[in-house]
């Protein structure tokens, strides 16, 4: 993989204080530039999150997904015990922004996350995690603990053994119990 990195840079935040690191991954239709979020003093076998791009939710505060939910729990999270998140561009579980947003406008007239995604001729789900091994490896981590409620997560990191799944205890609010329940229900996550 021809990725570019950036150097090592500090990242106070309302989280805590963090270094990060970019990689830029060229793709199809151009690149994608990840950012990888962690403490300096990084444990043996950190507690990784890996969260991909959700403009709406993580930037916006929007209610119809969990996604702002998790990531402020994964950054205290890793602010509390020395762990990395791995904020990869992949938006709209890599559909990108404008399809996500013809998504909801089908959600609007009653389909679910899932028959909108097909009704659109995508995957319910077409994010890859081929990227995370590689940052991994970058660091020289080789056993990680994941902080995931997605169990397909655990099988898609070649290479990189996932000694535990902690998991992620999140809320429903009224617009999105619809959506937590389609991910349960057909999804496999484990809510
Ligand atoms: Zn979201």
């Amino acid at each position: 993989m021809n990725i570019e990195i950036s150097n090592i840079a500090n990242l106070p935040s309302r989280f805590g204080t963090f270094k990060v690191k970019a990689f830029k991954e060229p793709c199809a239709d151009g690149c994608k530039e990840h950012l990888v979020i962690y403490k300096e003093n990084l444990q043996d076998v950190p507690t990784v999150r890996i969260h991909s791009e959700c403009l709406t939710g993580d930037a916006i505060g929007s209610l119809k997904c969990d996604c702002r939910d998790q990531l402020e729990y994964a950054l205290e999270f890793i602010e509390r015990t020395n762990g990395m998140v791995i904020y990869l561009r992949q938006e709209g579980r890599n559909i990108g922004l404008l399809n996500k947003i013809n998504a909801y406008a089908l959600q609007d007239n009653g389909l679910n996350t899932i028959e909108a995604n097909h009704q659109l001729g995508f995957e319910a789900d077409e994010r890859t995690y081929e990227i995370v091994p590689y940052i991994l490896n970058h660091f020289k981590i080789e056993k990680i603990k994941l902080l995931t409620n997605n169990p397909h997560k655990i099988n898609s990191l070649a290479g990189i053994e996932v000694v535990e799944r902690v998991p992620i205890i999140m809320d429903s609010n009224e617009h999105n119990s619809d959506y937590l329940d389609v991910k349960k229900d057909d999804m496999g996550h484990l809510l």
